[in-house]
């Protein structure tokens, strides 16, 4: 294969147009048959309900090389899952899930030349994406959507070492009790533009955010799930129902305890014990997992005993452990990597 040049130890985190795109449309009650195209720009009724009502859910996932030059996807069946449950919220039609599969395969496929080399770091992140195509001005759900998978090639989330993060409490909300902070929609990222851009501007990564009712217990960031170790190191991640089911979080539970031998406990996890723990981290695709050294919580510095030089030593450990799986360095639990036939 001819692969394309980038600077692939340099790439960050952007969007770069690749030669092919999958779309799928839904019109008169069900999908049609879906292809491959290179015209990445989307023509619509300006009273689309996508744009009126912000009706679109997506997916993140990425394609990488292995060690022994095969392109893989990781887990995608759960992405399938999580797509078709964040449709069915916003009364959307779930994209069957099978075909999903199919649709990010070949979408990799015809942008192979566009996965990075094994060893860079970087990766070809993958954006399936579903929105309501015609115009709804009353409010209801559209009747016609796109199903539509790009990919962009992404470079290594750390470069040049991991480092901890500081972040901050919010005081804004990312989610209600029985809102739409356990799906994968546009709108949930739209209302976290002003909170993140604010925490930035102030000198912080990411903002943690608590649970709207109380305001006493630990959620997620804008993007990544919470991973605490305690001082005997057990794993411990929230529960709510208002935070998206991260992958990586969950993958990263599995491997604590099957592959680490760690107890893992998935509980309401308090503000107030957060200076407990010994370690913290954020789970996503992007990073796996990015150490927490600092949580400003209103000018009073909760800092975690792993310092902000690198990340806690069970975090780090769970995070090549995973990233061994995914290269195939470790055998992997049945059916988390699929291959890209090229
Ligand atoms: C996508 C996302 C995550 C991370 O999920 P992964 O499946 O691990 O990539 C966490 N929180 C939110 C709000 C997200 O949108």
């Amino acid at each position: 294969m001819a692969r394309m040049e980038y600077d692939w130890e340099n790439l960050d985190f952007g969007y770069r147009k690749t030669p092919w795109r999958y779309v799928s449309e839904f019109k008169n009650g069900s999908w049609d048959e879906g292809r491959l195209t290179e015209e990445d720009q989307i023509t619509l009724s300006e009273c689309a309900c996508v744009f009126q009502y912000a009706q679109t859910v997506f997916e993140g996932l990425k394609a990488y090389e292995t060690k022994d030059n095969r392109v893989v996807i990781f887990r995608p069946d759960l992405n399938a899952t999580r797509l078709a449950d964040s449709a069915r919220r916003l009364e959307m039609p779930p994209f069957p899930e099978e075909r999903f599969i199919d649709a990010v395969k070949q979408t990799v496929r015809a942008n192979a030349d566009c996965v990075p080399p094994y060893g860079t770091g970087a990766t070809l992140y993958i954006r399936p994406f579903l929105f309501g195509t015609n115009p709804v001005i009353g409010v209801k759900p559209a009747t016609e959507y796109q199903f539509r998978v790009f990919t962009t090639p992404v470079g290594a989330y750390f470069k040049g070492g991991v480092k901890p993060l500081v972040i901050k409490v919010s005081d804004f909300d990312r989610a209600a009790p029985h809102g739409t902070g356990n799906i994968k929609a546009g709108l949930n990222y739209a209302m976290s533009l002003y909170p993140i851009v604010t925490a930035h501007e102030e000198g912080f990564a990411e903002n943690m955010y608590l649970d709207a009712a109380t305001r006493t217990k630990v959620e997620e960031t804008g993007g990544a799930n919470f991973l605490f170790v305690t001082k005997d190191h057990k794993i411990v991640t929230p529960k709510s129902d208002s935070i998206l089911p991260s992958i990586t979080r969950r993958s990263l539970m599995y491997v604590a305890e099957h592959y680490l031998g760690l107890e893992v406990e998935q509980r309401e996890v308090f503000l107030e014990e957060v200076p407990d723990f010994a370690e913290c981290g954020l789970c996503g695709t992007a990073a796996v997992i990015s150490p927490v050294g600092k949580i400003n919580d209103h000018g009073k510095e909760i800092a975690f005993p792993t310092g902000m030089e690198e990340g806690g030593e069970i975090c780090m450990k769970l995070r090549q452990t995973l990233l061994d799986i995914q290269e195939g360095i470790l055998e992997a639990p049945e059916g988390w990597i699929q291959e890209v036939e090229l």
